[in-house]
């Protein structure tokens, strides 16, 4: 059955190689076992659930939560040479009955559908009419009230596999799990002892480093460092839209040419100099997080946070957008004891619910760790996420490298965080 999915790999997708995981996971699928697939965004989790759908008798259903995101995936099936349809409130009802039916009718191995649908007793028994194998859902933290991006429809997705009368294989996909979501996930989707895969995390060509700087500190290390290295190009974040300006300003009275990015500029700059930072003709970008989503520039060679985000999962995603073309590219941390301070306000600012808060503050603990912690930081964040062969050394991070100054801040940071 492998040999096939290699086939089918080359055959529909042209590529030749799995990447790490996805050859285990197809096989788990195809084995029969409920299985539950973390991996980062770009890492390839579609394949995972397309191959097996190709494969398996009758059809398999995709849960997606986008309506866009439905279409670009339909619509790159269809180039592939793969029958698949959606089904979403884009549609007349008439239109949905008559894909159900051509789904009925072998037309198509794949059919996306949003979660909605689920919730509607007249849809939930049309699709018992159908032979389903396999049902695939995308984005599943969406099924967490701890994620951010909860989507009460995907309640229902749970019931709706109890209800069929024979269980297919289900099988889960999400970027982002905590262990408080990661349970929440298996729980609400009702997955039957699945096996679960967390892979893909590792990104060999990115050098992490952390510094412990204070203010003024931090601004003269970025203009050394940026000064140092003229022709690249790179992103520093910093935590709050003051700051971008007051940043940009300071290296561009320091004769350096930076553009800014924040929610709060007017819609056509901002727009003007992400273009200009995507094609090469500004090099340095000062922003806040609201920058990058969807952003696929492949030649950023650094990536500075100016402050600690507020947790591990935001910070590989910022760092995560240096090195996307595969060479070398730093990822460093300029972290000082203000920046708890900060974080710490911002979600008591931000974060009503004391339950919700308490989550959140665990989660800024897990980064200030990071910051502090003297073992490997390649190690830390594949362990954060759940890779658990992680090597215990990289030997190119700066704790490996052992080019930092260790500063202790600990007990500062302990009375910050618990009072
Ligand atoms: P995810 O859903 O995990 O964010 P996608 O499934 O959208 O990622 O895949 C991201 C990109 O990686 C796609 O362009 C996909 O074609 C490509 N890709 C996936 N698997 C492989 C592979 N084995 N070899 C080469 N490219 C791959
Ligand atoms: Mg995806």
């Amino acid at each position: 059955m492998l040999e096939q999915a290699k086939l089918t790999l080359k055959k529909y997708y042209g590529y030749d190689s799995f990447r790490p995981g996805q050859e285990s996971i197809i096989a788990s699928i195809l084995s029969g076992k409920d299985t539950f697939v973390i991996m980062p965004t770009g890492a390839g989790k579609s394949l995972c659930f397309q191959i097996p759908a190709l494969q398996l008798p009758g059809i398999t259903l995709v849960i997606s939560p986008l309506i866009s995101l439905m279409k670009d995936q339909v619509d790159a099936l269809g180039t592939l040479g793969i029958a698949a349809a959606y089904i979403n409130s884009s549609l007349s009802y008439s239109e949905v009955r008559k894909r159900v039916a051509e789904t009925r009718a072998g037309r198509y191995k794949l059919l996306y559908v949003a979660p909605e649908r689920l919730q509607l007793e007249s849809f939930r028994q049309l699709l018992t009419t159908l032979p389903v194998s396999m049902v695939a859902i995308d984005e599943a933290h969406c099924v967490s009230q701890w994620g951010h991006d909860f989507r009460p429809a995907y309640l229902a997705i749970g019931p709706f596999l109890q209800e069929l009368g024979q269980r297919p294989v289900v099988a889960a996909f999400t970027a982002t799990a905590t262990p408080e979501i990661k349970q929440d996930i298996v729980r609400q989707l009702g997955l039957a002892d699945p096996r679960i895969f967390v892979t893909g995390f590792n990104r060999e060509n990115l050098h992490l480093a952390v510094r412990t700087l204070r203010g003024k500190e931090k601004r003269q290390f970025i203009l050394e460092y940026v000064t140092a290295r003229a022709e690249q190009a790179g992103i520093i974040y910093t935590a709050t839209r003051k700051e971008t300006e007051e940043l940009c300003n300071f290296l561009n009275e320091n004769g350096l040419t930076a553009g800014k990015y924040h929610a709060g500029m007017a819609d056509a700059e901002r727009k003007r100099n992400q273009e200009n930072f995507i094609y090469d003709n500004l090099r340095l970008m000062v922003a806040t997080n609201a920058f990058g989503m969807g952003i696929d520039k492949s030649n950023v060679r650094f990536v500075i946070h100016y402050n600690m985000p507020k947790n591990i999962e935001a910070y590989y995603q910022e760092a995560g957008r240096a090195g996307r073309d595969g060479e070398p590219a730093e990822c460093i941390l300029l972290f000082g004891a203000q920046d708890i301070v900060l974080q710490k306000f911002l979600i008591e600012q931000s974060v009503p619910h004391p339950e919700r808060r308490k989550y959140e503050m665990a989660k800024l603990q897990s980064m200030v760790e990071y910051c502090q912690t003297s073992r490997c930081l390649r190690h830390f964040i594949l362990n954060y996420f759940g890779e658990s062969d992680a090597p215990e050394e990289c030997g190119t991070c700066s704790n490996c490298g052992n080019e930092r100054e260790v500063q202790d801040v600990t007990a500062a940071a302990h009375t910050i965080l618990s009072c």
